[in-house]
């Protein structure tokens, strides 16, 4: 029955009959994580034959010698073979290390220290924001508070974030300097964005320096047939009058292995050459043999998308279960929404406003892990209180079931707790 119509005293036998059901729940003594969007075992063991690569071979297909040091660009055959998936001329992208991530940071602190190709003097020497569509990714939020660059939420909708709020607000504030985006499958709402608000972003009147970090993580990772056609975003962006404003980026994270892959970056002439300048600073080049093994293993962007079929066949079935039990245990209560994504890593779960922390507060004491409270939105805190963060991709089906339903139970109870509060 829909919690939101139920008399104060029904509602009361209602959570009286929940509390029984979670106490049987905690006393189960359940161990299970629901935390982070890691591979499952059964995801990384595709890749295994990359343990075994590139044998006795290390040249490249150009002869170079890949043990040596050098190249600081990466193989520019597997910038080709991932400049068609992420829709980047391979002359300007950068295949280099194994985390995104760590190109974001290294972008970011370049910025901060020595201003960006089209800064007047360093973002360091500035009090500088920047745009945060919320829910989003944690560790991007972690990187700019870090710093002490002041997040502005803005709301992420069906179609990517409220563009119409970004453009008034980069209009009006030229401290504004950055967005962090994640196009694809985006970490954890799994929208993608629309090609009207991504030109948008693109268009829009903003400081010379302000700078998209379009996060292509989840680019061909897709739960449906094919994932969206990638948008040419630095053609778009130099169209629209703004060539240096995207700094694109991705990894193989979630393609081979999420400690051993080979990371991205794709960017103007300019900007490479200004990031080129303080990379080689800081290495003379890349792990060029994981770059060689990962070209022979893949071949061509075709046999990135034949494996990412196979993590698909792992992880639908897992999406499928999570989105049966909520369906299931949630739908006729009212109390809860949630995405249904075609990619990517995450479930978003909205409860009753109000009600969030409290449900991940009892599925912690009833042994389930969930991601903390507010997590995806700057400063962690979630202004509504409602969302939730799920990652069904490592725990095995067994775990994922007895989990979810833990977590239905908590969504159950937490929200009959808030709303009676509300009431009395
Ligand atoms: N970007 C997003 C949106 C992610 O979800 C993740 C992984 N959770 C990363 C980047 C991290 O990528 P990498 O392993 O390449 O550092």
């Amino acid at each position: 029955m829909n919690f939101h119509s139920m008399s104060v005293d029904q509602l009361r036998d209602t959570q009286a009959d929940l509390k029984k059901r979670y106490d049987e729940l905690a006393a189960l003594g359940l161990k299970l994580d629901l935390t982070r969007g890691k591979p499952a075992p059964e995801q990384l063991d595709l890749s295994n034959a990359l343990l075994s690569l590139p044998g006795d071979e290390y040249r490249d297909g150009k002869g170079t010698d890949t043990r040596n040091y050098g190249g600081l660009n990466g193989l520019p055959e597997l910038r080709e073979v991932f400049g068609e998936l992420l829709a980047v001329d391979p002359a300007n992208l950068i295949a280099f290390g194994n985390s995104s991530l760590e190109l974001m940071h290294d972008l970011t602190v370049f910025g901060l220290l020595h201003g960006t190709a089209d800064s007047d003097e360093p973002w360091g020497r500035q009090k500088i924001k920047f745009l945060c569509p919320s829910p989003g990714y944690d560790r991007h939020f972690a990187i700019t508070e870090s710093f002490g660059i002041e997040m502005i939420p803005v709301p992420m909708l069906p179609d990517g974030p409220d563009v119409r709020l970004c453009a008034e607000l980069v209009a009006n504030d030229p401290s504004i300097k950055g967005l962090w985006a994640v196009p694809t499958y985006s970490n954890p709402t799994g929208v993608t964005f629309s090609e009207a608000v991504t030109r948008g972003l693109l268009e829009m009147p903003a400081a010379p320096d302000f700078r998209i970090y379009w996060d292509n993580a989840y680019a061909v990772h897709t739960l449906v047939e094919a994932p969206p056609t990638p948008l040419r975003v630095l053609e778009m962006a130099a169209e629209a009058g703004h060539p240096n404003r995207v700094y694109v980026l991705g990894s193989t994270s979630k393609i081979t292995f999420a400690g051993g892959g080979v990371a991205f970056f794709g960017s103007s002439d300019e900007n490479l050459a200004w990031f080129s300048k303080y990379l080689g600073l800081k290495t003379i080049g890349p792990d060029k043999v994981n770059q060689l093994r990962h070209l022979k293993f893949f071949g061509d962007a075709d046999g990135v998308r034949a494996h990412m079929a196979r993590h698909r066949e792992i992880l639908a079935p897992k999406f499928k279960l999570v989105l049966d039990i909520l369906e299931d245990r949630l739908v006729e209560s009212k109390v809860a929404s949630w995405s249904e994504p075609e990619g990517g890593y995450f479930i978003s779960l909205d409860v009753v406003d109000g009600a969030a922390r409290r449900t991940i507060e009892l599925a912690k004491e009833a042994g389930i892990a969930l991601t903390g409270a507010g997590s995806a939105f700057p400063y962690k805190t979630d202004p509504h209180d409602r969302n939730i963060r799920l990652a069904p991709t490592f725990p095995n089906t067994d775990d994922l079931r007895a989990a979810m339903d833990g977590v239905a139970t908590c969504v159950l109870l937490a929200s009959a707790e808030t709303l009676l509060a509300e009431r009395s």
